[in-house]
């Protein structure tokens, strides 16, 4: 048998017996079945409803992600990452990983990389929370810092280069990476947890953004679902998200949050405007009152990017009381304050950088307690 290439030249079929051996294959399908064994073991996160006096007909649900193994909602990212990487047949045997990332993220990637035995290098920020470096150091990653958080990005590749590494990417794969019309993923999650309640379908869901990926999932499944519920992106001092929805300029960049996790210094490829209802942009020290406010009524430490989005929470369940309508409010937890107890919960830190978070913590006290929303 012969077969014509393009040029017209005949081509040998090759002689039996040559296929390749599947070592290859065989080490990716003990990997998959690695990160499904993970997924099998884990129970869903808890769907929190939290009463507060004040919010007269507003039900308030707070989907609970700092309960994963790893701590954040980037355990669900991590893995995802991990199956993109191994199915395009990017992520091997030995294969050396490398992520830019504030802290989280590298967390949950250093916990799958070790799951699978491979070496793992987080760049990242020197601002990172000690905490997120040793749970990193724990799981076997290394640590590599910078100065800047926009210099993570082109050190991660350099990295990844020098090594013959692959760069996970989040701010790029977090949007392509989540199977976002379903598979349980944290929307499904949400609305399928939402069925017996009073308001079943939210009338608001409430995220901040870090790589854009979970708001992405959020506002593409509530399209895809057909449902009558909007998204709100929650976003921060320094960050480049909200001049670039509000302008369309996807070019805006800024000079970086201090709210760990969220706000970023440039619009992440993973930020997907065309799905986000409303935008509004809040004071760090906002988010942290509302940080600090939300821990003690729930008895436990919740993190700042948390805080950032139960102040947008608070504003839409605000704007709805004013508008006299009645309903549901879903946002996330995101991790826990543990991380933070050098910074956010810290009154030093609190002052070096000139953060007083003091009205705003009255302010929202009052809302919680009186269904008053006066801003400072
Ligand atoms: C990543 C992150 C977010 C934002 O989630 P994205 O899906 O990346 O936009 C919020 N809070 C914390 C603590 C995070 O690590």
């Amino acid at each position: 048998m012969q077969n014509s290439n393009s040029t017209g030249q005949a081509t040998a079929c090759p002689p039996l017996s040559l296929l390749p051996d599947c070592a290859e294959r065989a080490w990716s399908r003990s990997a998959i079945a690695l990160l499904q064994g993970d997924g099998r073991r884990s129970a869903d996160t808890h769907l929190l409803k939290p009463l507060f006096p004040g919010l007269k007909g507003i039900s308030i649900y707070l989907k609970d992600e700092s309960t994963h193994p790893t701590g954040s909602l980037k355990h669900r990212l991590a893995r995802s990452l991990f199956l993109y990487g191994i199915c395009n047949g990017k992520i091997r045997q030995t294969t050396t990983l490398v992520e830019a990332s504030s802290g989280s993220t590298a967390v949950s990637e250093a916990y799958f990389a070790k799951l699978l035995g491979l070496r793992f290098i987080a760049v990242m920020p020197h601002s990172t929370s000690r905490q997120k470096i040793e749970a990193i150091q724990s799981f076997g990653g290394v640590c590599h810092f910078v100065e800047r958080a926009g210099d993570v990005y082109d050190e991660a590749i350099r990295i990844a280069e020098q090594t013959g590494g692959y760069y996970l990417d989040q701010f790029t794969n977090a949007e392509r990476a989540t199977d976002w019309r379903g598979n349980n993923n944290v929307a499904d999650s949400i609305f399928r947890q939402m069925e017996g309640e009073e308001f079943p379908v939210p009338d608001w869901l409430v995220m901040s953004a870090g790589t854009g990926g979970t708001s992405a999932t959020l506002g593409r499944f509530i399209r895809y679902k057909n449902l009558e519920t909007r998204l709100c992106v929650v976003d921060v001092e320094n960050s480049a998200f909200y001049e670039a929805w509000r302008t369309g300029d996807m070019q805006i960049t800024a000079s970086g949050s201090r709210i760990e996790g969220i706000g970023r210094p440039r619009v992440e490829p993973s930020f997907v405007p065309g799905v986000i209802d409303h935008m509004i942009r809040v004071p760090d020290a906002a988010s942290i009152a509302a940080a600090h406010v939300l821990s003690e009524r729930l008895f436990r430490q919740i993190g700042g990017s948390t805080g950032t989005n139960f102040f947008g929470l608070c504003w839409i369940a605000a704007t709805m009381m004013r508008e006299g309508r009645s309903g549901s409010i879903v946002s996330l937890i995101c991790d826990s304050g543990q991380r933070y107890a050098d910074t956010f919960y810290n009154a030093n830190w609190l002052k070096q950088n000139r953060i007083d978070i003091t009205p705003y913590r009255r302010m929202l006290d009052h809302f919680l307690d009186n269904g008053e929303f006066t801003l400072p």
